[in-house]
């Protein structure tokens, strides 16, 4: 049976030529960089290479990247690392209720521990009141952490607009940004975002799973988490993973923003088109989020039914977000989805080689789910 994987978000598959790297750094030149003989200089030069590809893809400097193993750690180490280092300027954390969980989570220990942490709710589920932020930001705020697109629906906060935000309250705050879902996908660039820290991952770019970086603009102090190395600027210490790490460097030479969001944006606007059609689909996805992401409901029909009937027809979606595993979704909770609809949400999401036979395929199973399954119902 022909496949049809549309959970891209979830992760992707792993490119021809990373994969070729990461074999080539585990089987031929897999010195550990910090030896000082010529198979430790070869591993070096491809550390640096990797680096610097990573940071041209987000237009940032190749001392500026630290890699970690995935978006999850990177997002523990800016909210951690900057709230420790900035303790003394102030209490207070502002972030979303829609975060991933590796930044609502951390958020929360954080406030565990002490700190003052606002969740700005978005106003439904198009999006933020900008002035929520504005209100949140003072004086005492050391940290401020937003999503570039959140990884449920695709909803893009209004992350342009905190700079000005900051500075324009006198807040000493450092601005994170979770670019987990927005590499690959939108135009990033550090400069023009004018965040002090960015977190990214390889396996949402066709890059392996286990490795990911966190962007820290040079002169931005943050303090570590782990100990017992100079790697990585003593902020991760560590050998470095260097197969996964090369491969990723790989994975990002070949991101082809332009070209590729043409043609996703195009199968967003298809698979939008044919959804309307049908009675009982509800969308929950704004119509400015990011093409890449399309949440639906199939009313009635709960999430894990309608994703079994698809899966055994080839075609692979998620429900809500892969992370949250059949637990409730605070995203789509916080996006004042009703618990029904939040129930049999549905996440397609695309990557570079999503086909418009994949999204005829997905709407062909739908339909017939749709019969059967509410038939069965009845
Ligand atoms: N942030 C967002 C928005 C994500 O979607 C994910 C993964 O789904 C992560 C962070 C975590 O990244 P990783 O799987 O590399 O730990």
């Amino acid at each position: 049976m022909a496949f049809h994987y549309l959970d891209n978000s979830a992760t992707t598959q792993v490119s021809e030529a990373a994969a070729k790297k990461a074999m080539e750094l585990m089987r031929e030149n897999f010195g550990n960089p910090s030896s000082l003989h010529s198979f430790g200089f070869e591993a070096e030069k491809e550390l640096i290479s990797a680096r610097q590809l990573i940071a041209k893809a987000i237009g940032a400097k190749e001392n500026e990247i630290l890699f970690t193993s995935g978006g999850t750690e990177a997002n523990n180490l800016a909210l951690m690392g900057a709230a420790e280092a900035m303790k003394r300027r102030g209490n207070k954390i502002v972030t979303t209720a829609i975060e991933h969980h590796s930044v609502f989570d951390t958020a929360k220990q954080l406030e565990a521990i002490g700190f003052e942490v606002e969740f700005i709710y978005p106003k439904d589920k198009n999006g933020f009141d900008v002035k929520d932020f504005e209100s949140a930001i003072t004086d005492k705020t050391i940290l401020v952490s937003v999503m570039l697109a959140n990884n449920e629906t695709g909803l893009m906060p209004p992350v342009s607009k905190i700079p000005a935000i900051i500075k324009r309250n006198a807040s000493p705050a450092l601005f994170h940004i979770d670019a987990v879902q927005g590499l690959g996908k939108e135009n990033i660039n550090v400069a023009s975002l004018k965040c002090d820290l960015m977190s990214i991952s390889a396996h949402k770019i066709h890059g392996p799973k286990g490795v990911g970086a966190l962007y820290v603009r040079k002169g931005v102090r943050i303090l570590p988490r782990t100990f017992g190395g100079k790697q990585e600027n003593k902020l991760r210490p560590g050998t470095e993973a260097l197969p996964l790490i090369g491969a990723f460097g790989v994975a990002a030479k070949e991101i082809k923003l332009s070209e590729n969001r043409e043609k996703i944006r195009e199968l967003n606007t298809y698979l939008r088109q044919k959804l309307s059609d049908f009675d009982d689909i509800i969308i929950n996805s704004p119509d400015d989020a990011t093409p890449y992401i399309l949440n639906f409901s199939a009313k009635g029909i709960r999430s894990e039914t309608m994703l079994h009937h698809l899966s055994s027809a080839g075609v692979y979606v998620s429900s809500g977000s892969a992370c949250s595993k059949g637990g409730k979704s605070h995203v789509l909770s916080a996006l004042k989805i009703n618990d029904d609809l939040a129930d049999s949400a549905i996440r397609v999401s695309f990557s570079k080689e999503s086909t418009k036979e994949d999204v005829d395929a997905l709407l062909e199973a739908l339909e017939a789910g749709l019969n059967t399954l509410q038939r069965k119902r009845k």
